[in-house]
């Protein structure tokens, strides 16, 4: 019989493992893979942005906004960062967002694996969990064949999110059939496909511009960043962070359209601002103008869609082909059909309702001595390392509730 049993070795689960062994308890992890933290290897493209400084509370989603920030308090982000400290792990920080200052993510790889090892805690690799029953008080895993038995157990089988990482979402399965309530899970930090004419003209471009998200013509939010446009539509930081609210709107029938402004640097009437431009450069065609200002792509895709011949002069434009022109470079429309699916996205929205969970200890409320960590739960958050946080900082509540429970 076995104190605590984890299910999943990713970052949430190592980390609830990690902070619940105390004394002689019994600690186990039980892993589909060759190994724990296979995931954490591609994080952050190979180097693991693991945490960020900014933690105001817009990084992240969930269903139930209000919660959020008793999640997502001081104190538990203090902790996440103590519990860096205390593995000995030096960040490399840039605007915020946290590396390790090696640069590679096997550093936090490794280090936690260590950690596990010089804690006694024991991870059984290639075992793949297909059912939890619970007989009184006591959880059996895979009863017909393995017949693993534990007080605790700790759910950490991520979410859908990259499937070739281990993580299928069998975890909700389990869930469901513990009678919680799951928020549908869909694609988040993912690509977005567009209905656009002009996407193999602009596919490979990458540009710095205002991302202005549309639902049902009503303006949500706007993200700053490089964009990367593609031959199904975009790509890149600023297209993730939107991605989680267009899979969400798109899957409830809203139409979700992204305005994208090209030239985020002006903040002066934009009439005049192009006025000014042209006098400066005086004498050149639009097109050249305008290749000026962006990537020679999108130069002509703009004078095309606002219908004006590249070779026209600016100052030769009737009034209501500048305004065509400029709602082109300021906020032209593009009609977002999809998104890409689990194989693409970095991690899923949706999951357990944190109106399940005591918010405190991440314990369920409606199965005692049951606690759900990381991606599982409907809890989101933005590129720069908030999904990491998730993972570490649900771990470390589970596993300082049970560690405090074995005092
Ligand atoms: C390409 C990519 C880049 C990313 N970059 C970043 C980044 O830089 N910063 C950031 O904050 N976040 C990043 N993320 C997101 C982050 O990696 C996840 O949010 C985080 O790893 C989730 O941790 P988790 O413990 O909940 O789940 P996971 O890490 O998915 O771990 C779940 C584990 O459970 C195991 N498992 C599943 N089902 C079973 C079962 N039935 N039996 C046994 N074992 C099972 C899986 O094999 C897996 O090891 C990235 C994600 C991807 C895909």
């Amino acid at each position: 019989m076995y104190d605590v049993v984890v299910v999943g070795g990713g970052a949430s689960g190592v980390t609830s493992a990690i902070k619940s062994k105390k004394g002689d308890n019994k600690v186990l992890i039980l892993e589909r893979n060759s190994e724990c933290l296979k995931k954490i290897l591609i994080t952050g493209n190979g180097r693991c942005n693991y945490f960020n400084e900014n933690q105001n509370i817009d990084n992240y989603f969930s269903s139930n906004i209000d919660l959020i920030n008793e999640i997502v308090t001081d104190n538990n982000i203090k902790m996440v960062k103590s519990f860096f400290d205390s593995l000995g792990i030096i960040p490399k920080i840039r605007d915020g967002y946290y590396y390790p200052f090696s640069n590679q993510a096997i550093t936090i790889k490794n280090v936690l694996l260590r950690e596990l090892e010089r804690k006694n805690i024991k991870v059984k690799n290639n075992f793949l969990v297909t059912e939890i029953i619970k007989e009184e008080d006591i959880f059996i895993i895979n009863p017909n064949t393995d017949n693993i038995r534990c007080k605790k157990l700790v759910l950490a089988t991520g979410s859908y999110a990259y499937p070739k990482t281990g993580s299928t979402g069998m975890g909700y399965e389990f869930l469901k059939k513990f009678n919680h309530k799951i928020i549908k899970p869909l694609p988040a930090l993912v690509q977005v496909e567009a209905n656009f004419k002009y996407l193999k003209e602009w596919s490979g471009v990458r540009s710095e511009v205002k991302l202005e998200l549309y639902e049902n013509d009503k303006f949500i939010t706007s993200e700053l960043g490089e964009a990367q446009f593609t031959d199904y539509g975009l790509s890149g930081i600023c297209t993730f962070n939107l991605s989680v609210l267009i899979a969400r709107g798109l899957d409830i029938g809203k139409r979700e359209v992204i305005k994208i402004n090209f030239l985020p640097f002006v903040k002066e009437d934009r009439l005049t601002w192009l006025e000014d431009y042209n006098k400066g450069v005086y004498g050149r065609s639009l097109l050249e103008l305008l290749e000026g200002l962006l990537n020679y792509k999108l130069a002509k895709i703009i004078l095309n869609m606002a219908g004006i011949n590249y070779n026209a002069f600016f100052d030769d434009l009737t009034l209501n082909e500048k305004n065509l022109l400029i709602n082109n470079l300021f906020s032209m429309e593009l009609e977002i059909t999809g998104t890409k699916s689990f194989d693409n996205s970095q991690v899923c929205s949706g999951g357990v309702s944190l109106t399940d969970i005591d918010i405190t200890t991440c314990e369920s409320k409606l199965v005692k001595n049951l606690y759900i960590a990381g991606e599982l739960l409907d809890l989101t958050g933005k590129c720069g390392g908030y999904n990491l946080t998730i993972a570490w900082l649900s771990g470390l509540l589970i596993g300082k509730s049970i560690g405090d429970d074995c005092d």
